[in-house]
């Protein structure tokens, strides 16, 4: 999920603190690499249409650094100065497949006045919901998207989510408001559905009949 916009490619790399340990991988998405926007799959792209393969568990040592890649992704791009540096698009959350990646996983980091929110989930499950719905007012927006896509995306008011942790355990999220509807977002992409598929196609701007609904912000 987004908010911003940008397109160079950056040469920024971080420093680890520690030395670490070479683990054979075929991935580029590791502790030393720096997601940028020319990582980011655009839409358009099969992959972001694509049911996503659940990853084994407990993950890998590649399939630990690919998500803690995209964590690190997320919170660069908030950061004013890195994100300025190499022309990222503010994010919240980053599944697999926006970095061409086929396995059930994805980051979200959240900083605002609650604090700082970071998750990093593999085959996460919708195990219960409420009743009551929400949206976005300015709707939602999309890293892999680079067009304003207005209308409201109704989502569940609450959620519980069961997945596992970059230690491979298995944990049992419960989310709220903002958080919930990130991950919401998250994990549709990691079933090949779009923010705007849940937009009504006749008035965007139409929210269901019958459903206890209303703006995040209320
Ligand atoms: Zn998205």
């Amino acid at each position: 999920m987004a908010a911003g916009s940008g397109a160079v490619p950056c040469r920024v790399n971080r420093i680890s603190g520690k030395r670490q340990m070479r683990v054979q991988s075929m991935s580029k998405y590791n502790d030393d690499y720096m997601i940028t926007m020319d990582d980011i799959v655009r839409e358009g792209d099969p992959i972001l249409r694509k049911v996503l393969d659940e990853v084994n568990m407990p993950p890998t040592e590649e399939d630990k650094a690919e998500l803690r890649c995209m964590l690190q992704f997320l919170k660069n791009s908030q950061d004013p100065e890195i994100a300025g540096k190499c022309n990222l698009r503010a994010g919240v959350g980053l599944s697999a497949n926006q970095i061409g990646l086929n396995k059930r996983m994805f980051a979200v980091y959240i900083a605002d006045e609650d604090g700082e929110k970071a998750y990093t989930v593999f085959n996460p499950k919708l195990v219960s919901h409420s009743i009551s719905m929400i949206y976005l007012p300015q709707g939602e927006g999309c890293l892999s998207v680079d067009r304003k896509v207005d209308g409201f995306v109704p989502r569940y008011e609450r959620i519980k989510v069961k997945a596992y942790d970059l230690d491979g355990n298995e944990v049992l999220i419960k989310l709220k408001g903002y958080p919930a509807i990130v991950f919401q977002h998250e994990m549709d992409h990691l079933n090949g559905i779009m923010f705007y598929d849940h937009i009504n196609k006749d008035n965007p701007f139409a929210l269901p009949a019958n459903t206890d609904i209303r703006s995040v912000y209320e």
